[in-house]
């Protein structure tokens, strides 16, 4: 299992959309196919500077800095021009009546990250994510992606040894009591569909994650 390894990504390249394989042809940027690639197809946005169509990237290119990746992160958006908070992309959310409760200072946030990190960001691959991979924000820097949560994740992690109670102080979006059981507990449903994404702080090393 190759791992990725980088500032804001920690988890196995299978988390990616990069693949090793023979059916996705040689890289637009460096021609060559020795590295893991990625075939664009629209749900994904790069940012590249030159002015050839781009058709597949490889992880070797990315860390060469020879293009980047559009990516959606908590309070807003990195887009090739920048930061964007959510606000400034969808005006109708200030109206809103929790805006300055909640998603303001989000983008307040956002907006203090200095723009190295951003950067780095901007060269870090994105996880596979059904609704595309959100990063998360603490201590005036993006958080770390490291990995898709399982029971015995939340089991090995668990300060106290209790599962369900940690995954209710880190999970962003998800409150309902029996959730936890259902969708990852030992005894979860078999339906069970649900995907947490974890992160971990880079500075005071708190796990936050969000469940799809
Ligand atoms: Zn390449
Ligand atoms: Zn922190």
């Amino acid at each position: 299992m190759e791992i990725l390894d980088l500032r804001y990504f920690n988890a196995p390249i299978s988390e990616t959309p990069f693949e090793l394989s023979s059916d996705i042809s040689h890289c637009s940027i460096c021609k060559k196919d020795s590295s893991p690639r990625l075939q664009l197809n629209g749900s994904i946005e790069i940012i590249y500077e030159g002015s050839e169509a781009i058709e597949t990237v490889c992880l070797d290119c990315l860390n060469d800095r020879k293009y980047g990746f559009e990516h959606q992160v908590e309070g807003g958006f990195l887009t090739k021009d920048g930061i964007l908070t959510e606000s400034e992309q969808y005006e109708y959310l200030k109206n809103s009546d929790d805006y300055s409760l909640i998603l303001e200072p989000k983008e307040q946030n956002l907006l203090k990250i200095e723009q190295a990190k951003v950067d780095d960001l901007a060269h870090t691959a994105p996880f596979n994510a059904f609704q595309g991979a959100l990063w998360l924000v603490h201590c005036n820097d993006f958080m770390k992606f490291i990995g898709t949560w399982q029971h015995d994740d939340f089991v090995q992690h668990a300060p106290n040894g209790d599962p369900k109670e940690f995954f209710d102080n880190i999970v962003d979006n998800w409150n309902g009591d029996d959730f936890y059981d259902k969708q990852f507990g030992p005894n979860k449903s078999e339906h069970a569909g649900s995907v947490f994404y974890a992160f971990e702080c880079l500075h005071c090393k708190q796990h936050r994650g969000y469940v799809e």
